[in-house]
Protein backbone atom coordinates (compact mmCIF):
# COMPACT_ATOMS: atom_id res chain seq x y z
CA UNK A 1 0.00 0.00 0.00
CA UNK A 2 1.12 3.82 -0.57
CA UNK A 3 -0.13 7.29 -0.81
CA UNK A 4 1.49 7.85 -4.05
CA UNK A 5 -0.65 7.09 -6.39
CA UNK A 6 -2.02 8.08 -9.63
CA UNK A 7 -0.85 8.34 -13.25
CA UNK A 8 2.19 10.10 -13.24
CA UNK A 9 3.75 8.61 -9.70
CA UNK A 10 2.65 5.56 -11.98
CA UNK A 11 4.86 6.54 -14.96
CA UNK A 12 7.95 7.21 -12.44
CA UNK A 13 7.45 3.81 -10.44
CA UNK A 14 7.48 1.84 -14.49
CA UNK A 15 10.19 3.79 -15.45
CA UNK A 16 12.12 3.23 -12.41
CA UNK A 17 11.58 -0.69 -12.72
CA UNK A 18 13.11 -0.05 -16.33
CA UNK A 19 16.47 0.64 -14.79
CA UNK A 20 16.35 -1.86 -11.67
CA UNK A 21 16.00 -4.10 -13.75
CA UNK A 22 18.69 -3.20 -16.17
CA UNK A 23 20.86 -2.67 -13.15
CA UNK A 24 20.13 -5.88 -11.83
CA UNK A 25 19.06 -3.79 -8.53
CA UNK A 26 18.34 -6.80 -6.01
CA UNK A 27 13.84 -6.87 -5.08
CA UNK A 28 14.31 -5.62 -1.45
CA UNK A 29 16.22 -3.04 -2.48
CA UNK A 30 14.24 -1.34 -5.01
CA UNK A 31 11.51 -0.08 -2.52
CA UNK A 32 14.21 1.73 -0.71
CA UNK A 33 15.31 3.65 -3.87
CA UNK A 34 11.98 4.55 -5.18
CA UNK A 35 10.19 5.54 -2.10
CA UNK A 36 10.27 9.23 -0.96
CA UNK A 37 11.68 9.64 2.66
CA UNK A 38 8.99 12.29 3.43
CA UNK A 39 5.94 13.77 2.77
CA UNK A 40 4.40 16.65 4.22
CA UNK A 41 0.56 17.84 3.33
CA UNK A 42 -0.48 21.02 5.13
CA UNK A 43 -3.46 23.16 4.16
CA UNK A 44 -3.29 26.88 3.73
CA UNK A 45 -6.08 29.02 4.64
CA UNK A 46 -5.98 32.51 3.17
CA UNK A 47 -8.55 35.39 3.29
CA UNK A 48 -9.91 36.02 -0.43
CA UNK A 49 -10.46 39.45 -1.48
CA UNK A 50 -13.99 39.21 -0.87
CA UNK A 51 -13.40 38.91 2.60
CA UNK A 52 -13.98 34.87 2.07
CA UNK A 53 -11.76 32.36 3.56
CA UNK A 54 -10.06 29.52 0.86
CA UNK A 55 -8.74 26.73 1.91
CA UNK A 56 -5.96 25.41 -0.59
CA UNK A 57 -4.12 21.57 -0.04
CA UNK A 58 0.21 22.16 -0.36
CA UNK A 59 2.56 19.04 0.17
CA UNK A 60 6.19 18.38 0.03
CA UNK A 61 7.71 15.85 -0.96
CA UNK A 62 11.35 14.48 -0.15
CA UNK A 63 12.65 11.72 -2.11
CA UNK A 64 16.06 10.81 -0.21
CA UNK A 65 18.49 12.73 2.60
CA UNK A 66 21.54 10.17 0.95
CA UNK A 67 23.54 12.95 -0.64
CA UNK A 68 23.17 15.75 1.31
CA UNK A 69 19.97 18.23 1.44
CA UNK A 70 16.49 17.67 -1.05
CA UNK A 71 16.44 20.16 -3.64
CA UNK A 72 13.64 20.72 -6.04
CA UNK A 73 10.75 23.18 -7.49
CA UNK A 74 7.42 24.49 -6.07
CA UNK A 75 4.49 24.16 -8.73
CA UNK A 76 1.15 26.20 -8.61
CA UNK A 77 -1.59 24.19 -10.36
CA UNK A 78 -4.64 22.76 -10.14
CA UNK A 79 -3.45 19.10 -11.26
CA UNK A 80 -1.12 19.23 -8.22
CA UNK A 81 -1.37 16.09 -5.99
CA UNK A 82 1.06 13.93 -3.81
CA UNK A 83 1.53 11.14 -6.52
CA UNK A 84 2.44 14.31 -8.96
CA UNK A 85 4.49 16.17 -6.21
CA UNK A 86 6.10 12.63 -5.46
CA UNK A 87 7.13 11.68 -9.30
CA UNK A 88 8.60 15.21 -9.85
CA UNK A 89 10.87 14.53 -6.73
CA UNK A 90 11.96 10.82 -7.44
CA UNK A 91 13.03 12.60 -11.23
CA UNK A 92 14.68 15.69 -9.27
CA UNK A 93 16.85 12.73 -7.39
CA UNK A 94 18.04 11.11 -10.85
CA UNK A 95 18.79 14.60 -12.30
CA UNK A 96 20.99 15.49 -9.17
CA UNK A 97 22.76 12.29 -9.17
CA UNK A 98 23.41 12.60 -13.03
CA UNK A 99 24.77 15.65 -12.73
CA UNK A 100 26.52 15.18 -9.79
CA UNK A 101 25.02 17.05 -7.43
CA UNK A 102 25.01 16.94 -3.74
CA UNK A 103 21.32 16.72 -3.17
CA UNK A 104 18.62 14.45 -3.38
CA UNK A 105 15.45 15.64 -5.02
CA UNK A 106 12.42 17.50 -3.79
CA UNK A 107 9.48 18.90 -4.82
CA UNK A 108 6.46 20.55 -3.47
CA UNK A 109 3.34 22.33 -4.98
CA UNK A 110 -0.06 23.43 -4.00
CA UNK A 111 -3.52 22.58 -5.78
CA UNK A 112 -4.69 25.93 -7.23
CA UNK A 113 -4.86 27.65 -10.52
CA UNK A 114 -2.38 30.96 -9.64
CA UNK A 115 -4.04 32.68 -12.59
CA UNK A 116 -7.35 32.49 -10.89
CA UNK A 117 -6.20 34.38 -7.89
CA UNK A 118 -5.33 38.83 -7.28
CA UNK A 119 -2.06 39.30 -7.12
CA UNK A 120 -2.81 39.71 -2.87
CA UNK A 121 -4.12 36.80 -2.82
CA UNK A 122 -1.02 34.55 -4.33
CA UNK A 123 1.25 36.49 -2.36
CA UNK A 124 -1.03 35.23 0.81
CA UNK A 125 -1.11 31.56 -0.41
CA UNK A 126 2.71 31.92 -1.05
CA UNK A 127 3.85 33.14 2.45
CA UNK A 128 1.24 30.79 4.61
CA UNK A 129 2.37 27.98 2.30
CA UNK A 130 6.02 27.94 3.33
CA UNK A 131 4.97 29.51 6.73
CA UNK A 132 3.61 25.76 6.98
CA UNK A 133 6.66 24.45 5.69
CA UNK A 134 9.22 26.21 8.14
CA UNK A 135 9.70 22.52 10.13
CA UNK A 136 10.68 20.88 7.32
CA UNK A 137 12.68 22.73 5.43
CA UNK A 138 16.14 24.76 5.97
CA UNK A 139 19.27 26.00 3.44
CA UNK A 140 20.55 22.37 5.11
CA UNK A 141 17.91 20.22 5.03
CA UNK A 142 15.43 20.78 2.17
CA UNK A 143 15.59 23.94 -0.56
CA UNK A 144 12.89 24.84 -2.37
CA UNK A 145 12.88 26.71 -5.87
CA UNK A 146 10.49 27.71 -8.77
CA UNK A 147 8.69 25.57 -11.08
CA UNK A 148 5.27 25.53 -12.88
CA UNK A 149 3.40 28.61 -11.85
CA UNK A 150 5.60 30.07 -9.61
CA UNK A 151 8.66 32.56 -10.56
CA UNK A 152 10.94 34.70 -9.11
CA UNK A 153 8.66 36.71 -6.94
CA UNK A 154 6.88 34.04 -5.46
CA UNK A 155 10.65 33.06 -4.62
CA UNK A 156 11.01 36.16 -2.67
CA UNK A 157 7.81 35.84 -0.99
CA UNK A 158 8.97 32.60 0.20
CA UNK A 159 12.63 33.58 1.21
CA UNK A 160 10.91 37.05 3.26
CA UNK A 161 8.23 34.57 4.88
CA UNK A 162 11.35 32.22 6.23
CA UNK A 163 13.80 34.84 6.88
CA UNK A 164 10.68 36.75 8.98
CA UNK A 165 10.28 33.56 11.27
CA UNK A 166 14.24 33.27 11.85
CA UNK A 167 14.86 36.91 12.89
CA UNK A 168 17.97 37.13 9.98
CA UNK A 169 17.99 37.18 6.11
CA UNK A 170 18.16 33.49 4.88
CA UNK A 171 18.75 33.63 1.39
CA UNK A 172 20.09 30.21 0.93
CA UNK A 173 16.44 29.13 1.91
CA UNK A 174 15.30 29.32 -1.93
CA UNK A 175 17.07 28.89 -5.43
CA UNK A 176 15.50 31.00 -8.37
CA UNK A 177 15.01 33.97 -6.35
CA UNK A 178 15.56 37.57 -8.12
CA UNK A 179 19.09 38.90 -8.18
CA UNK A 180 18.48 41.65 -6.21
CA UNK A 181 17.40 39.60 -3.30
CA UNK A 182 20.50 36.95 -3.73
CA UNK A 183 19.71 34.98 -6.54
CA UNK A 184 22.17 34.43 -8.71
CA UNK A 185 22.89 35.77 -12.51
CA UNK A 186 21.79 33.48 -14.88
CA UNK A 187 19.22 31.37 -13.24
CA UNK A 188 16.31 32.90 -15.15
CA UNK A 189 17.44 31.44 -17.83
CA UNK A 190 19.32 28.51 -17.13
CA UNK A 191 16.46 25.57 -17.88
CA UNK A 192 15.85 27.15 -21.45
CA UNK A 193 19.57 28.12 -22.21
CA UNK A 194 20.30 24.30 -21.27
CA UNK A 195 18.02 22.88 -23.68
CA UNK A 196 19.71 24.93 -26.45
CA UNK A 197 23.31 24.21 -25.21
CA UNK A 198 22.49 20.40 -25.70
CA UNK A 199 20.40 20.44 -28.20
CA UNK A 200 23.72 21.88 -30.47
CA UNK A 201 25.26 18.66 -28.57
CA UNK A 202 22.66 16.46 -30.17
CA UNK A 203 22.87 18.29 -33.45
CA UNK A 204 26.52 17.50 -33.64
CA UNK A 205 26.08 14.16 -33.25
CA UNK A 206 23.52 13.84 -35.88
CA UNK A 207 25.24 16.22 -38.12
CA UNK A 208 22.69 18.35 -38.07
CA UNK A 209 23.42 21.95 -39.08
CA UNK A 210 21.86 23.91 -36.41
CA UNK A 211 21.49 27.34 -38.97
CA UNK A 212 18.41 26.96 -41.00
CA UNK A 213 17.19 23.83 -38.75
CA UNK A 214 13.47 23.98 -37.87
CA UNK A 215 11.96 23.52 -34.40
CA UNK A 216 8.45 23.35 -32.47
CA UNK A 217 8.50 24.79 -28.71
CA UNK A 218 5.62 23.64 -26.65
CA UNK A 219 4.83 25.90 -23.76
CA UNK A 220 6.01 29.35 -23.71
CA UNK A 221 6.74 30.04 -20.07
CA UNK A 222 10.08 30.12 -18.48
CA UNK A 223 12.13 26.74 -20.09
CA UNK A 224 9.69 27.03 -23.59
CA UNK A 225 10.32 30.66 -24.03
CA UNK A 226 13.88 30.87 -23.33
CA UNK A 227 14.70 27.37 -25.03
CA UNK A 228 12.56 29.27 -28.14
CA UNK A 229 15.36 32.45 -27.76
CA UNK A 230 18.52 30.08 -26.97
CA UNK A 231 17.37 28.22 -30.50
CA UNK A 232 16.89 30.86 -32.69
CA UNK A 233 19.88 32.77 -31.35
CA UNK A 234 21.54 29.39 -33.16
CA UNK A 235 20.13 30.37 -36.44
CA UNK A 236 17.06 27.72 -35.98
CA UNK A 237 13.63 28.74 -37.58
CA UNK A 238 11.09 28.01 -34.83
CA UNK A 239 8.31 27.17 -36.80
CA UNK A 240 5.83 26.12 -34.11
CA UNK A 241 4.80 27.30 -29.87
CA UNK A 242 1.80 26.37 -27.68
CA UNK A 243 0.64 27.54 -24.53
CA UNK A 244 -2.29 27.00 -22.51
CA UNK A 245 -4.31 29.43 -24.17
CA UNK A 246 -2.97 29.14 -27.96
CA UNK A 247 -1.23 27.23 -30.14
CA UNK A 248 0.88 28.60 -33.54
CA UNK A 249 2.04 27.42 -36.60
CA UNK A 250 4.01 29.24 -39.40
CA UNK A 251 6.50 27.38 -41.87
CA UNK A 252 7.53 30.60 -42.80
CA UNK A 253 9.04 31.48 -39.09
CA UNK A 254 7.80 32.95 -36.13
CA UNK A 255 8.97 36.06 -34.60
CA UNK A 256 10.33 34.68 -31.10
CA UNK A 257 11.16 38.36 -29.51
CA UNK A 258 7.52 39.21 -30.92
CA UNK A 259 5.76 36.52 -28.80
CA UNK A 260 7.91 36.77 -26.03
CA UNK A 261 6.96 40.59 -25.56
CA UNK A 262 3.38 39.70 -26.18
CA UNK A 263 3.53 37.11 -23.34
CA UNK A 264 5.21 39.36 -20.65
CA UNK A 265 2.47 41.78 -21.75
CA UNK A 266 -0.68 39.44 -21.74
CA UNK A 267 0.47 36.85 -19.31
CA UNK A 268 -0.01 34.20 -22.41
CA UNK A 269 0.49 33.83 -26.19
CA UNK A 270 -3.45 34.37 -26.76
CA UNK A 271 -4.27 36.95 -29.16
CA UNK A 272 -0.99 36.64 -31.27
CA UNK A 273 -1.58 36.14 -34.15
CA UNK A 274 -5.21 34.27 -34.75
CA UNK A 275 -4.43 33.46 -38.64
CA UNK A 276 -1.52 31.07 -37.72
CA UNK A 277 -4.04 29.71 -35.20
CA UNK A 278 -3.57 25.47 -34.79
CA UNK A 279 -4.65 22.34 -33.57
CA UNK A 280 -1.78 21.78 -30.30
CA UNK A 281 -1.93 18.29 -30.29
CA UNK A 282 -1.26 18.47 -33.99
CA UNK A 283 1.17 20.46 -33.47
CA UNK A 284 3.54 18.14 -32.02
CA UNK A 285 3.46 15.90 -35.21
CA UNK A 286 4.51 18.51 -37.74
CA UNK A 287 7.79 17.91 -39.33
CA UNK A 288 10.64 19.53 -37.53
CA UNK A 289 14.18 19.10 -36.62
CA UNK A 290 13.30 19.70 -33.10
CA UNK A 291 10.88 19.07 -31.03
CA UNK A 292 10.63 20.80 -27.13
CA UNK A 293 8.05 20.03 -25.46
CA UNK A 294 7.95 22.50 -22.08
CA UNK A 295 4.62 22.70 -20.49
CA UNK A 296 3.60 19.52 -18.44
CA UNK A 297 4.20 15.75 -18.33
CA UNK A 298 2.59 12.68 -20.77
CA UNK A 299 1.81 14.42 -23.60
CA UNK A 300 3.67 12.59 -26.15
CA UNK A 301 2.00 9.22 -25.48
CA UNK A 302 2.49 6.16 -27.65
CA UNK A 303 0.23 7.39 -30.15
CA UNK A 304 2.24 10.71 -30.78
CA UNK A 305 5.52 9.24 -30.25
CA UNK A 306 4.68 6.81 -33.60
CA UNK A 307 3.66 10.12 -35.55
CA UNK A 308 6.52 12.60 -34.79
CA UNK A 309 8.37 14.01 -37.20
CA UNK A 310 11.33 15.29 -35.39
CA UNK A 311 14.93 14.43 -35.65
CA UNK A 312 15.95 15.59 -31.89
CA UNK A 313 13.43 15.48 -29.14
CA UNK A 314 14.48 17.53 -26.81
CA UNK A 315 12.54 17.60 -23.53
CA UNK A 316 12.32 20.52 -21.53
CA UNK A 317 9.74 19.73 -19.61
CA UNK A 318 9.84 16.53 -16.50
CA UNK A 319 8.14 13.91 -17.59
CA UNK A 320 6.94 14.45 -21.36
CA UNK A 321 7.18 11.36 -22.47
CA UNK A 322 5.17 8.34 -20.85
CA UNK A 323 6.96 4.53 -20.56
CA UNK A 324 4.32 3.47 -23.69
CA UNK A 325 5.68 5.96 -25.84
CA UNK A 326 9.58 5.13 -24.96
CA UNK A 327 8.62 1.66 -26.16
CA UNK A 328 7.80 3.35 -29.28
CA UNK A 329 11.02 5.63 -29.63
CA UNK A 330 13.07 2.69 -28.63
CA UNK A 331 11.90 1.05 -32.26
CA UNK A 332 12.85 4.63 -33.71
CA UNK A 333 16.35 5.30 -32.11
CA UNK A 334 17.91 6.12 -35.74
CA UNK A 335 15.29 7.86 -36.44
CA UNK A 336 14.55 10.34 -33.32
CA UNK A 337 17.14 11.59 -31.20
CA UNK A 338 15.91 11.71 -27.05
CA UNK A 339 17.58 14.09 -25.00
CA UNK A 340 15.45 12.95 -21.76
CA UNK A 341 14.08 14.96 -19.23
CA UNK A 342 16.42 14.27 -16.17
CA UNK A 343 19.17 16.13 -18.67
CA UNK A 344 17.55 17.95 -21.01
CA UNK A 345 16.27 20.36 -18.07
CA UNK A 346 19.00 19.84 -15.87
CA UNK A 347 20.43 23.13 -16.48
CA UNK A 348 17.91 24.60 -13.87
CA UNK A 349 19.11 22.97 -10.75
CA UNK A 350 22.24 23.00 -11.54
CA UNK A 351 22.30 26.98 -11.33
CA UNK A 352 19.92 26.67 -8.58
CA UNK A 353 23.07 24.72 -6.72
CA UNK A 354 25.12 27.52 -7.86
CA UNK A 355 22.70 30.19 -6.32
CA UNK A 356 22.71 28.00 -3.19
CA UNK A 357 26.98 27.74 -2.92
CA UNK A 358 27.16 31.12 -3.45
CA UNK A 359 24.76 31.90 -1.42
CA UNK A 360 25.83 29.93 1.62
CA UNK A 361 28.93 31.89 0.94
CA UNK A 362 27.87 35.43 0.14
CA UNK A 363 30.59 35.25 -2.84
CA UNK A 364 28.95 35.94 -5.97
CA UNK A 365 29.70 35.34 -9.60
CA UNK A 366 29.13 37.26 -12.65
CA UNK A 367 27.07 35.35 -15.47
CA UNK A 368 29.73 34.91 -17.51
CA UNK A 369 30.90 32.22 -15.46
CA UNK A 370 27.87 31.08 -14.43
CA UNK A 371 27.25 30.19 -17.52
CA UNK A 372 30.25 28.75 -18.51
CA UNK A 373 30.39 26.22 -15.30
CA UNK A 374 27.05 24.95 -16.12
CA UNK A 375 27.89 24.30 -19.78
CA UNK A 376 30.88 22.39 -18.26
CA UNK A 377 28.57 20.52 -16.26
CA UNK A 378 26.01 19.44 -19.14
CA UNK A 379 28.58 19.00 -21.29
CA UNK A 380 29.76 15.95 -18.90
CA UNK A 381 26.93 14.51 -18.05
CA UNK A 382 25.69 14.54 -22.19
CA UNK A 383 29.68 12.81 -22.85
CA UNK A 384 28.73 10.21 -20.01
CA UNK A 385 24.92 9.39 -20.91
CA UNK A 386 26.35 9.20 -25.10
CA UNK A 387 29.12 6.94 -23.63
CA UNK A 388 26.38 4.12 -21.21
CA UNK A 389 23.94 4.17 -24.14
CA UNK A 390 26.60 3.20 -27.07
CA UNK A 391 28.36 0.87 -24.22
CA UNK A 392 25.37 -0.86 -23.31
CA UNK A 393 22.79 -0.52 -26.45
CA UNK A 394 20.45 1.09 -24.06
CA UNK A 395 18.15 4.01 -25.05
CA UNK A 396 19.30 7.61 -23.55
CA UNK A 397 16.69 7.63 -20.87
CA UNK A 398 17.63 4.20 -19.85
CA UNK A 399 21.45 5.52 -19.58
CA UNK A 400 20.81 8.63 -17.88
CA UNK A 401 17.94 7.85 -15.43
CA UNK A 402 21.22 4.33 -14.70
CA UNK A 403 23.56 6.75 -14.24
CA UNK A 404 21.26 8.21 -11.46
CA UNK A 405 20.14 5.68 -10.03
CA UNK A 406 23.48 3.84 -9.62
CA UNK A 407 24.78 7.04 -8.23
CA UNK A 408 22.16 7.05 -5.49
CA UNK A 409 22.35 3.14 -4.31
CA UNK A 410 26.03 3.38 -4.70
CA UNK A 411 25.94 5.96 -2.03
CA UNK A 412 23.14 4.20 -0.07
CA UNK A 413 25.08 0.74 0.29
CA UNK A 414 28.44 2.61 1.29
CA UNK A 415 26.68 4.61 3.98
CA UNK A 416 24.58 1.40 5.14
CA UNK A 417 21.50 0.55 6.84
CA UNK A 418 20.93 2.94 10.25
CA UNK A 419 20.39 1.27 12.78
P1 LIG B 1 5.90 28.03 -16.42
O1 LIG B 1 4.75 28.07 -15.50
O2 LIG B 1 6.83 29.19 -16.49
O3 LIG B 1 5.38 27.76 -17.92
C1 LIG B 1 4.59 26.67 -18.25
C2 LIG B 1 4.11 26.88 -19.67
O4 LIG B 1 3.43 25.72 -20.12
C3 LIG B 1 3.15 28.04 -19.83
O5 LIG B 1 3.43 28.72 -21.04
C4 LIG B 1 1.79 27.34 -19.92
O6 LIG B 1 0.84 28.11 -20.61
C5 LIG B 1 2.19 26.12 -20.70
N1 LIG B 1 1.25 25.03 -20.64
C6 LIG B 1 0.65 24.47 -19.56
N2 LIG B 1 -0.15 23.46 -19.94
C7 LIG B 1 -0.03 23.38 -21.27
C8 LIG B 1 -0.59 22.53 -22.26
N3 LIG B 1 -1.43 21.57 -21.92
N4 LIG B 1 -0.23 22.71 -23.55
C9 LIG B 1 0.64 23.68 -23.91
N5 LIG B 1 1.20 24.52 -23.02
C10 LIG B 1 0.86 24.36 -21.73
O7 LIG B 1 6.69 26.67 -16.08
P2 LIG B 1 8.19 26.31 -16.42
O8 LIG B 1 9.01 26.67 -15.25
O9 LIG B 1 8.54 26.84 -17.77
O10 LIG B 1 8.11 24.71 -16.44
C11 LIG B 1 7.73 24.01 -17.60
C12 LIG B 1 8.18 22.56 -17.47
O11 LIG B 1 9.60 22.53 -17.29
C13 LIG B 1 7.61 21.79 -16.28
O12 LIG B 1 7.49 20.44 -16.62
C14 LIG B 1 8.68 21.95 -15.23
O13 LIG B 1 8.62 20.93 -14.24
C15 LIG B 1 9.91 21.83 -16.10
N6 LIG B 1 11.14 22.38 -15.53
C16 LIG B 1 11.22 23.68 -15.15
C17 LIG B 1 12.42 24.18 -14.67
C18 LIG B 1 12.61 25.63 -14.30
O14 LIG B 1 13.74 26.03 -14.03
N7 LIG B 1 11.58 26.45 -14.29
C19 LIG B 1 13.54 23.34 -14.54
C20 LIG B 1 13.43 22.01 -14.95
C21 LIG B 1 12.23 21.56 -15.46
Amino acid sequence: MTIYTGPVFDMARAQFQVIADYLEIAQDERDRLLYPKRAVAVSCPIHRDDGTTAVFQGYRVQHHLTLGPTKGGTRFAPSVDIGEVAALAVWMSWKCALTGLPYGGAKGGITVDPHALSRHELENLSRRYMQEMIPFVGPHTDVMAPDMGTNEQVMAWFMDTYSMYQGRTVTEIVTGKPVSNGGTEGRREATGRGVGFLTERACERIGLETAGATAIVQGFGNVGSVAAQSLAERGMKIVGVSDHTACYYDPRGLDIAALTRHAATHGALRGFANEIAFDPRELLMQPCDVLVPAATERVIDAAVAAKLRCRILAEGANGPTTPDADLVLDQRRGEVFVIPDILCNAGGVVVSYFEWVQDLQQFFWDEAEVMSKLYHVLQKAFAQVMARAERDGVSHRTAAMAIGVQKVQDAKQTRGLFP
